[in-house]
């Protein structure tokens, strides 16, 4: 069967979570199905086969999931951006706008070295906002961000175009 349509079924949209109106797309479901999972992996890994990767960093908490199953593939380091006040060593940190508010997110001032190639993944990009400052962090360390990927794309909410727009290489896996 093609991808697209494994990912459509295996993927599970509630509606009005976290909040009515809001169709959440749950990809546990997809962790959960061996083979969707599996083919996901190997389809977002694809195109950096011979890139010599050096990490993978990947945003809490979903990104983790899918940032150690490519860092295993690609044979990288995988490195995670965490919500503040998580990360034992010194950090670099960055604000972002929330819906509601502001937050902020860190990586270890170590974790990526000037000049590395990294692949940043999360589960779903919608406005973009928590990508955009993910790649802030990254470029802060120096990081040659390669791409940025996603399993799902809302392009309604414009975050490939934020991304894009900073230069990155975005991929996503179904819209
Ligand atoms: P953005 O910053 O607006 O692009 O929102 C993306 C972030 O919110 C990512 O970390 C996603 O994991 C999370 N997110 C937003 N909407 C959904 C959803 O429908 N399902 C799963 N995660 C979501």
């Amino acid at each position: 069967r093609a991808l697209e349509e494994v990912l459509r079924d295996a993927i599970r949209t509630i509606p009005d979570y976290p909040k009515p109106g809001v169709l959440f797309r749950d990809i546990t479901t997809l962790l959960g199905n061996a083979q969707a999972f599996r083919r996901a992996m190997d389809e977002l890994v694809a195109p950096y086969a011979d890139s010599h990767i050096d990490k993978i960093a990947g945003i809490e908490a979903r990104g983790f999931i899918l940032g150690g199953a490519m860092a295993h593939q690609l044979y990288a380091g995988f490195v995670p951006i965490r919500k503040k006040g998580k990360l034992p060593h010194e950090t670099v940190r960055v604000a972002y706008s929330l819906e509601y508010g502001l937050d902020e997110m860190e990586m270890h001032v170590d974790a990526v070295s000037p000049g590395e190639k990294v692949i940043l993944v999360d589960d779903l990009i919608a406005t973009g906002g928590t990508a955009e400052a993910a790649c802030r962090l990254l470029k802060q360390l120096g990081a040659d961000i390669v791409a940025a990927c996603f399993v799902i794309d809302l392009p309604d909410l414009g975050g490939r175009a934020k991304l894009e727009a900073m230069g990155i290489d975005v991929r996503t896996l179904i819209a």
